[in-house]
């Protein structure tokens, strides 16, 4: 059998470029920058070389890029280091969603138990927020607005050049989570008007366990791991060259092919979501115009989540019910909480990330299998028996 990979929210394979461009750092080329010899300088005119392309990409300079080890690493750092930032001039609010990522959102939660006041935006049901939004929450003691670019559970793309107009124009330091659409939708931090940008590589078909933070000049860094001088003094510790020169590599390529992969991807989005919505009961969560190429993200009455995970998985169809990072936990999605689904709606959702590597065929069989597994749910299900006799209203 088939395995049907539709879960690129939550990991990518790696491309063959990232694996090419990675794999000198694992063998020949396996010095540290940080020391004076040959072996060490070569790889350190990679990882500059790396940083360069990145910020190319990004349209910043090569010396506001800043290495971590991941989306949340960069999360993390930005939000902490703007939180400092405007601690030191008395401001100690920050403007959020109710539906960023977890690495946001815990990081947030402990800066409020720090002292910290954060105004969590609440989301429309279409999963965006607005700029004016933004604008109405921005107060005297405000320190950082912290906005995710898309959404990694409903695939929704804010409004973000908008709301860094306004914050840019309030004067507040501006940072988005961008690791759902650096890679997949243009991203330009100039023209967007954002101060701090993360990003992951194991989004975009690069390697797991590095990612990069933009910090524009003049904003001051926090460090959070203490030690050498690597990173400029702000992230201690030897470079993860391979790591990083397989996302410059993948970067680049995502950058390179970007509209001919999102024409593609949008195609088979737009046709498994009009498919899916041809099962009863059945509604699409996030707008579907701003909306990133490669989500679908479903609810299906009267289901749960789980078992149609479990069965479209016997299938050879590996999907979510969410974030990778809540399944597992037997809570609805805080997400789809947001966007103000009832409990026992949310419980029954189906998020498909696609890849360039996802075929017509594939979409073929996700959309003979779901209609056929749900049915198979609801038939088990007593509340879908209740929903049919009338005894319980539908709710979509
Ligand atoms: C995956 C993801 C992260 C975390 O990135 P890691 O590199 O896995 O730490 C953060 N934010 C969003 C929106 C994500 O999708």
């Amino acid at each position: 059998m088939k395995t049907i990979y539709v879960d690129n929210a939550a990991t990518t394979a790696m491309s063959d470029t990232a694996i090419k461009a990675m794999t000198p750092y694992l063998k020949e080329v396996y010095g540290n920058p940080s020391s004076l010899h040959t072996v060490g300088q070569v790889a350190k005119e990679a990882l500059d070389k790396a940083r360069a392309d990145i910020a190319k990409c990004l349209n910043c300079e090569a010396r506001e890029i800043y290495f971590t080890s991941g989306g949340s690493e960069a999360d993390n750092q930005a939000i902490r280091s703007a939180a400092a930032n405007g601690a030191r001039k008395g401001k100690k609010h920050i403007v959020s969603t109710a539906f960023e990522h977890h690495a946001v959102l815990h990081t947030l939660k402990k800066l409020e138990k720090e002292g910290y006041e954060v105004t969590y935006l609440p989301v429309h049901s279409d999963g965006l927020i607005t700029a004016e939004e933004v604008a109405a929450a921005i107060r005297p003691d405000t320190a950082l607005v912290t906005v995710m670019y898309a959404n990694n559970e409903v695939g929704t793309v804010l409004p973000v050049r908008e709301i860094g107009a306004v914050c840019k124009k309030a004067g507040v330091t501006f940072h988005t989570d961008a690791v759902q659409a650096v890679g997949h939708i243009p991203v330009d931090v100039q023209a967007d008007n954002v101060d701090m940008l993360s990003i992951s590589a194991h989004k975009f078909h690069g390697a797991k366990g590095v990612g990069a933070l933009y910090c524009r000049r003049g904003i001051p860094l926090n460090t959070f791991i203490e030690g050498g001088a690597q990173e400029r003094n702000k992230r201690a510790g030897t470079e993860n060259i391979a790591g990083v020169a397989s996302m410059a590599a993948a970067l680049k390529e995502a950058c390179d092919n970007m509209s001919a992969n999102a024409n593609k991807l949008i195609k088979l989005r737009d046709e498994l979501i009009d498919g899916l919505l041809k099962i009863p009961h059945s509604k699409l969560n996030g707008d579907r115009k701003n909306r990133l190429p490669a989500n679908v993200n479903m609810c299906f009455e009267g289901i749960e989540g789980e078992g149609l995970l479990l069965l479209l998985d016997a299938r050879g169809i590996c999907a979510s019910s969410g974030s990778a990072c809540t399944s597992g936990s037997l809570d609805p999605s805080h997400v789809l909480l947001a966007l103000g689904l009832p409990h026992e709606v949310a419980h029954g959702s189906l998020r498909l990330s696609l890849s360039e590597s996802n075929t017509e065929q594939d979409v073929k069989t996700i959309l003979k299998a779901v209609p056929e597994v749900v049915a198979y749910l609801r038939n088990m299900s007593p509340v879908w028996e209740e929903l049919e006799k009338g005894e319980r209203p539908h709710l979509i």
